[in-house]
Parts: structure tokens; sequence; C-alpha cells
């Protein structure tokens, strides 16, 4: 008899997807409370306007500083909590870190743009306006108006029209967005018509093997092709080498983001690279002879 009922009882519960769900459940209080201790920060990736050599806006990612393992990537610790509500609460942390940061550069003399990426699940939170007022709440216009929000092209696409308003009301309080990952989603041109973005990112996957493959170079050429027709910003990701800076300039793609240009830094480390910022003549030489 037990052996029998053992048999079912594996059927039904599976012993390891249990520990695998109590071992999920207590990290995701670990990380409840390194939120409430402040173990999450933010660093700031430049955003390079290459053809005119200028510094367009900085792209906040979150960062886990863990007190035993360090400094931890996204990839290490959001997909644990992505269905869980705890990602709108660290979300709602960054919005409000960003906006802190945007403030504290303008003081120091330093108008900076800054992009906050939104999970889908807090984009899709029935009160996510509200939510968003109330962090704006305490900043006067100068500072609003340098927030921007970034939406992953797949979250995007989850619930078009629910986005398209959750967007159009974004931008009706000055906050651009841009759609990121581009061209790992199937946004039509219709979706792209509804959302409006200021801005494609495109994902950094097409950028890496663009000089070696030629449809990932077609790829490329089309989304630029297609930004520009829809008159909003392109914004190559990913990008690492002069060699892919120069040919995303002769393309017509002068907005890039990438370890060839700088790593993601911490606060004061962003503001001292923007401060010796100086662009590469070779850039320049790239980007003549296009058409403006
Ligand atoms: P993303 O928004 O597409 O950000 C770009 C990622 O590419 C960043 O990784 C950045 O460090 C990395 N990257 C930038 N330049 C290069 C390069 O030249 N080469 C390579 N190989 N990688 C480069 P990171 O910081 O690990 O973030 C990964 C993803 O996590 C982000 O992708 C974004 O989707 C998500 N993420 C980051 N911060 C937040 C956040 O505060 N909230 C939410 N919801 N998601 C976030
Ligand atoms: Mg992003
Ligand atoms: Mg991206
Ligand atoms: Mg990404």
């Amino acid at each position: 008899k037990a052996k029998q009922s053992g048999k079912n009882c594996y059927a039904l519960f599976d012993p390891s997807a249990d520990q695998r769900r109590k071992a999920n459940s207590t990290a995701i209080r670990k990380m409840a409370s390194a939120i409430e201790s402040g173990q999450f920060l933010l660093h700031y990736q430049p955003l390079v306007d290459c053809r005119r050599g200028r510094v367009r806006a900085a792209e906040a990612l979150v960062r886990w500083n863990h007190p035993l393992m360090g400094l931890l990537a996204p990839g290490e610790f959001l997909p644990l909590i992505e269905h869980d509500d705890l990602i709108v609460q660290l979300g709602e942390r960054t919005i409000a870190d960003a906006l802190a940061q945007i403030e504290a550069w303008r003081v120091t003399g330093l108008e900076m743009d800054v992009a906050v990426n939104i999970s889908a699940r807090q984009l899709h939170q029935r009160d996510f306006l509200d939510h968003l007022d109330r962090l704006l709440a305490p900043y006067p216009p100068e500072t609003v108006r340098h927030l921007k929000l970034e939406i992953v092209e797949t979250a995007a696409l989850d619930d078009i029209n629910a986005v398209a308003d959750i967007v159009t009301a974004c931008q009706r309080l000055g906050i651009r967005f841009s759609l990121d990952d581009f061209g790992t989603g199937y946004s039509s041109l219709i979706h792209l018509k509804r959302l409006a973005p200021a801005a494609l990112k495109i994902d950094q996957t097409f950028i890496a093997d663009m000089l070696d493959d030629s449809m990932d170079l077609a790829i490329v050429e089309g989304v630029v092709g297609m930004a520009q027709a829809f008159r909003c910003d392109i914004v190559a990701e990913g990008v690492e080498s002069i060699d892919q800076i120069l040919m995303l300039l002769e393309l017509g793609c002068d907005n890039m983001q990438g370890f060839g240009l700088s790593r993601p830094l911490p606060p004061d480390s962003f503001q001292d690279w923007v401060r010796q910022f100086t662009p590469d003549p070779r850039w320049k030489l790239a980007s003549t002879g296009r058409p403006n």
C-alpha cells in the first residue's frame, strides 16, 4: 500500500519542484529585505550621438550590491521576481532613484536625460499611472522632463491597447518612451503607429553580428529606415567596436550605446566621464557626405 501511494504521490507531488518553490520563495523574501535595506543601486550608461559628438542621455541599469556576492547584474536576480509584485516595488524604487539623480545632477549643472527600464508586470499594473504621478509629484517640470521610460518590445505587444493608453498618458506628462530590444518581438507597422515611440532601440544581437552577417546588417538598415519614416529616434545597443560605430554612422544610425563608448558607471564616474568626453575624430569622417 505504501509503495502504491508513494508512487501516486510522486506523480502528483514532484519533490524537486516543491524544493525549487521553497528555495524561490526564500530567495524572494531575502530580496524583499535587501530592497528595504537599500542594497539596490543604479549604474548609468551613456547614450551618445556620435554624428554630433554629444552625450544625449543615460540609461539607468539596476545592480544588487550583495553583501556576500558583490555587485550582481539584473540577469542574476530579475528573472526570480519578474512574476512577483516585488518587481513592481523595485521598479518604483528605481524611478524614484533616477528622479533623485536627475535632480542631483541638475543642481551641479549637468542637465541629463535618464531612461529607466519598466518591466512588463509594472507596466500592466492597473494603477501604474497613479504610482508614477506620486513619484513625480515632488519634482519640478525641469526635472520631470528629463525622465524617459524604456519598454521591451515583447512586453509592449502583450496588450497593445492598454499599453498604448499608458504611453499616451505618459507622453501627456512630457515623458518620452522607447521600445527596447527592438527586433526581438513582432511589432507590425500598425503597432508602431499606435505607440508612436520616441525611439527604437535596436537589440544588441543584431549589432553584434552586423559586420559578419549580411542578414543582420539588412535588419539594422531596415529598422533605421523604418525609424526615419516614423520620425522617431534610433539607437543601437551593444556597440563594442569602432568598426561598428563607423558602419552605424554610414547607415544613418547616430545614437549609440555600448561598451565601445562606456560601460554602465556609478553616478560619480558617469559625471566624470561626461566631463572628459571628447568625440573621436573618425566619427566625423564617417558621417560626412551623408544627407542630413
Ligand atoms: P537593456 O535595457 O537592453 O540594457 C542593456 C544591457 O546591455 C545592459 O545589461 C548593459 O549593461 C548591456 N550592455 C550595454 N552595452 C553593451 C555592450 O557593448 N556589450 C554587451 N555585451 N552588453 C552591453 P544589464 O545592466 O545586465 O541589464 C540587462 C537587462 O536587465 C536590461 O536590458 C533591462 O532589460 C533589464 N534591466 C536593467 N535594469 C532594470 C530595471 O531597473 N528595471 C527593469 N525592469 N529591468 C531592468
Ligand atoms: Mg533598456
Ligand atoms: Mg535593450
Ligand atoms: Mg535587454
